[in-house]
């Protein structure tokens, strides 16, 4: 069955009695071009898992396209359908749970047997960041992280520093990925159709951090401090985020070569590694 049109979507959920829920972000994908861009996108590995499969339109794609596919999906509703589309795609596993809750590492070992692979998803809107911060932080064995997610979430991700969009999230995946916007999809492409264009991510992952850092939790608790008041100067950030007078930090930023006046929203991975290898040598008197 090809499951692109609204009227298969719509045959589909007559047929099992299916209501969408906005809250699990319910919005199925409708165009089989950007299906094929997300697919090859994640390519490389024999291995994709996917988050959300909902009536399993990527998922039959991928199915095509990787050896083996695992795809989780919270709702149970979902998965009689499941079973009747993806009937004769018989290397895909079906997992019913939230994703934010299974032990992620003990399924891609089970599954995958701690193989590399990549991650595709038209993401549920609602949890788009907290599962992003998930699978970057985790340093999973990972290829590529492939994700439809609103347009100004994509932006946000691989923003550059000194833009409006430039964030905590995106040095965090600027610092384990490279991040690049595949393509746009305007809202009228999905059914129900949501009130915001999305947009198509694809995040390389790196072997190791793209910046030298000696200590990557000091890192991101810099990052952190430097964020949480975007008006205040970096000086009064640091000092206010660590508790320290600010002749201390006034001391590590010009060592580190930073000048202290300047709004942290301007500082690449590479300045933010710096400032974190001077804090640290002074921590630990080295
Ligand atoms: N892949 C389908 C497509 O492209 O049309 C559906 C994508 S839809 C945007 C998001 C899917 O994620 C839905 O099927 C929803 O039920 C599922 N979902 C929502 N929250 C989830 C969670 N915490 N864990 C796993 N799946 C979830």
């Amino acid at each position: 069955m090809e499951l692109t049109s609204l009227s298969s979507i719509k045959q589909l959920s007559a047929m099992f009695g299916f209501d969408f829920s906005k809250s699990l972000g319910q919005n199925f994908l409708m165009d089989s071009e950007v299906l094929d861009k997300i697919s090859k996108a994640a390519s490389g590995t024999k291995g994709v898992l996917e988050i959300g499969p909902g009536f399993g339109v990527l998922t039959k794609v991928l199915s095509r396209d990787f050896e083996k596919v695992v795809s989780v999906e919270i709702d149970k509703s979902l998965l009689k359908v499941l079973e009747y589309t993806l009937e004769e795609c018989k290397n895909v596993k079906i997992i019913n749970n939230d994703f934010m809750k299974l032990n992620l590492r003990e399924l891609l070992d089970k599954e995958f047997q701690g193989e590399k692979i990549s991650i595709a998803a038209n993401l549920p809107y609602y949890i788009t960041t907290p599962i992003i911060t998930r699978l970057i932080e985790g340093r999973y064995n990972l290829e590529n992280i492939v994700v439809m997610v609103q347009k100004e979430v994509a932006q946000r991700f691989c923003a550059k520093p000194g833009t409006k969009d430039y964030g905590a999230i995106s040095v965090l995946c600027n610092f384990y990925t490279v991040p690049e916007v595949v393509c746009t999809v305007p809202a009228s492409r999905f059914y129900p159709a949501p009130k915001v264009d999305s947009a198509v991510v694809c995040m390389k992952v790196s072997d190791k951090p793209n910046t030298d850092v000696y200590d990557e939790k000091l890192f991101f608790k810099i990052v952190k401090s430097a964020f949480a008041q975007r008006r205040k100067t970096l000086l009064n950030c640091l000092a206010n985020g660590f508790s320290k007078d600010k002749s201390f930090f006034e001391k590590i930023l010009k060592e580190a070569g930073i000048e202290p006046s300047i709004r942290g929203e301007k500082l690449g991975i590479d300045e933010f590694s710096s400032i974190t290898n001077t804090l640290y040598k002074y921590i630990n008197n080295k």
